[in-house]
This record gives structure tokens, C-alpha cells and sequence, in this order.
């Protein structure tokens, strides 16, 4: 074997081994929580009463297409709040920056997603996280008329999960029906000219992209679009312009799990969003989507086993967007350095490396697979 092929070869090992770690971690995960019995589902929209606790799943999509999964990955459930950052994108795409910035603004809030009171000081909603800034966006979306711009909306969703996306019609008449408070915040934005006057409309778009069903998977894949720069890593379409990723993002990273979202930074340091029928998308920039779907909600509204999995996952594999300052192991332990992707990193830089402080111990001598505490 000449010295191209060895290296050829080895690099396949190194991946085979980190996809085998990734998979394994994540069953560990899945393992881990499956019987914790934290939290409450969602009952404010009384569709959503209806999730079974137990239902877990979790995926993880790499930029290159790698598809991770465990559990149950395949139910679909409402995207709730989870479209709120994407229809944001949509947004910027219809109007830019500056005009989307006179309607809602990037500032967290602190308060609860659906906080009434809080606008800022030129009447615009804080953030397009929280439910006024949400309605604010999603109010700006192009189309002739309500049809238009629900298919845009769709079509938008399409291009991120890579198939045709469906409205859960119970979910979305369910909220239309008892969405009060909803309305009641749209029409204080009415009332001082941030949204128009199609009040009804408007509320049915959001509760429409609210009432979007999607699996872990395709969770995880939108997640992974965002991470690749907006192009979905498996059908090779482009979602969304890659000039607003950073919008998004920031957005996600600062606004995306409500009066959690300083905490979250903290301990798991990836931008996500949080939906209240159970899901959490987090991305990890240039290289995938996590995603992990399990109804019970702490009191935030934010899913109980997702954030537990995203701490553990970002703490033992250094995904944490500032552990790139993680010292270096001796080399003779340091992990592979390659991961299953199209690009490569600068070294020192891959989420994968496993740091003294958080050791991953993914190979057990006794053969077992585990994540250290
Ligand atoms: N449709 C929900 C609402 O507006 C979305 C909230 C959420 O997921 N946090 O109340």
C-alpha cells in the first residue's frame, strides 16, 4: 500500500469511528432519559394535551448528509415556535434588513414566549422569538393572498426538510379557536401600526406555520441546511438565501429557547429553537442539526429530555461554540480529527475532540459504549 493509500485509509477508519461515536452517544442519550419523567406536556392549545410523555426521539444530520437516529424519530409532531426563526429568513429574503428591522427588533427579552406587555420603546416587538415578533414577521411574508402565502411559506419549509410538508388541521383549529392571547397581542401591534390590518389573516399564517409537521428527522435537517450554509446537505437545494444565516442564527443563539436562552448559551453554546409540542433544533455552524422531540416541557416551554440531551451532547463532545479554546490533549489520546463532512476545518477546531475537562469515553474497554459524566 503506497503512503496515499495508508492515509486514504486511515482518514476512513478515523470517520468510521467518529460516525460509530456519534450514533453510540446518542443511543446512550436516548438511554439515559427515556425514563425520566420531568416536565408537562402542553395543554394550552388542547390538541397538543393529547402527546404521549414517553414519545423521545432524537436525530443528528451532518453537512455532509449523515443521517444519526434513535427512538422515536419518526413521529411527527408539531414545529410550533420552531418556525419562528425560519420564517424570519423568509422574511429578510422578501424585504432585507433594514425593513424587517423597523418591524421587529433582535433584542431577548427575558420574558416568556408569549409575553403581552413588552414592546420596545418605538412600539416594535423585541425579537421575532417571542410570539408578538412572530406575528410581526411572519405579517411580512410576500403573496397575493392567504393562499400564497401560506404555499410560500410551505414551499420554503419543503426545501429545508428535502420533501412536501403538511398543516396539522386539528393543531391549527385548535389554536385558531383558543389562541386569545395571540390575538390579543396582534391587535396591540394593530393598535400601534406594526402589523396591518388583516388581524385574522396574519393569525392564521402563523398558526398555520406553527401547526407544520415534521419528524426528528426532518428537524434535524433543517438544522443541518443552516449549518451548511442554507443549502440542504442531502438534496443539494438551497433554502434559504446563505446571506441571512447569520441572521438566523443569531437570532436562534440569543432569542431561540425563550427566558432559557442565556443559560442555554451557557451550557450548551449552540444557537436552537424550542417549540412548546416538544421539539428543539440546534445547530452546530459547518457541521450538522441536532434535533431531539419529547413532549414534556419544563416551565418555560422548552422540552425537558431535549435540553438534557443537548447539554450532555455539547458538553462530551466539546460542541460548545467557545470550546475552541478547549486545550489540546498529548496526541497519543487526542481523538480522530476528522468528522463525516464535506469540509474541512482548521485544526483545533473540531467539535469532536474530546478535552480533559470533558472526556468522552466512547469505547469502553469492556467493549460497552458510554458518556462520561
Ligand atoms: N403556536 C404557539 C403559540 O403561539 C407557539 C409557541 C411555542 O412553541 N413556544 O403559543
Amino acid at each position: 500500500m503506497n503512503t496515499v493509500d495508508r492515509h486514504a485509509e486511515s482518514i476512513s477508519v478515523r470517520q468510521s469511528t467518529e460516525r460509530f461515536r456519534l450514533l453510540a452517544g446518542l443511543n446512550e442519550l436516548h438511554l439515559r432519559y427515556r425514563a425520566l419523567g420531568e416536565g408537562a406536556v402542553a395543554n394550552y392549545i388542547p390538541e397538543l394535551a393529547k402527546a404521549n410523555p414517553d414519545w423521545f426521539g432524537i436525530c443528528a444530520v451532518t453537512t455532509d448528509g449523515q443521517i444519526y437516529e434513535v427512538g422515536d424519530f419518526d413521529r411527527r409532531f408539531t414545529i410550533q415556535s420552531i418556525s419562528k426563526p425560519f420564517v424570519y429568513g423568509l422574511a429578510l429574503e422578501d424585504h432585507g434588513r433594514e425593513a424587517v428591522m423597523q418591524r421587529v427588533g433582535v433584542e431577548p427579552t427575558g420574558d416568556a414566549f408569549n409575553s403581552i406587555i413588552k414592546l420596545d420603546a418605538v412600539n416594535r416587538p423585541h425579537n421575532p422569538c417571542v410570539n408578538a415578533g412572530a406575528i410581526a414577521t411572519t405579517s411580512l411574508v410576500h403573496g397575493s393572498d392567504p393562499t400564497a402565502r401560506l404555499n410560500r411559506v410551505l414551499d420554503m419549509f419543503q426545501r429545508y426538510v428535502g420533501h412536501t410538508v403538511d398543516v396539522d388541521m386539528s393543531v391549527f383549529m385548535s389554536e385558531r379557536t383558543t389562541g386569545h392571547r395571540n390575538r390579543a397581542i396582534a391587535h396591540l401591534m394593530l393598535n400601534f401600526g406594526m402589523i396591518g390590518s388583516n388581524v385574522e389573516q396574519i393569525l392564521d399564517l402563523y398558526f398555520q406555520q406553527c401547526s407544520i409537521l415534521a419528524n426528528c428527522r426532518d428537524l434535524a435537517m433543517m438544522g443541518a441546511t443552516l449549518a451548511n450554509g442554507g443549502v440542504n446537505p442531502v438534496t443539494g437545494q438551497r433554502a434559504v438565501d446563505s446571506q441571512y444565516i447569520r441572521d438566523i442564527l443569531t437570532i436562534m443563539y440569543t432569542c431561540g429557547m425563550y427566558d432559557y436562552a442565556g443559560q442555554w448559551a451557557y451550557s450548551v453554546g449552540l444557537p436552537a429553537k424550542s417549540g412548546v409540542a416538544g421539539g428543539i433544533v440546534a445547530v452546530l455552524p459547518g457541521r450538522l442539526g441536532i434535533a431531539v422531540y419529547s413532549p414534556p416541557l419544563d416551565s418555560r416551554g422548552n422540552s425537558v429530555r431535549g435540553i438534557r440531551v443537548c447539554e450532555d451532547l455539547s458538553r462530551h463532545f466539546g460542541m460548545h461554540l467557545f470550546d475552541t479554546f478547549l486545550p489540546d490533549l498529548p496526541e497519543e489520546n487526542a481523538p480522530p480529527r476528522s468528522m463525516p463532512q464535506a469540509r474541512q476545518l482548521e485544526p483545533g477546531t473540531e467539535p469532536w475532540r474530546e478535552s480533559r475537562t470533558a472526556p468522552v469515553d466512547a469505547l469502553r474497554s469492556n467493549g460497552q459504549v458510554a458518556l462520561r459524566n
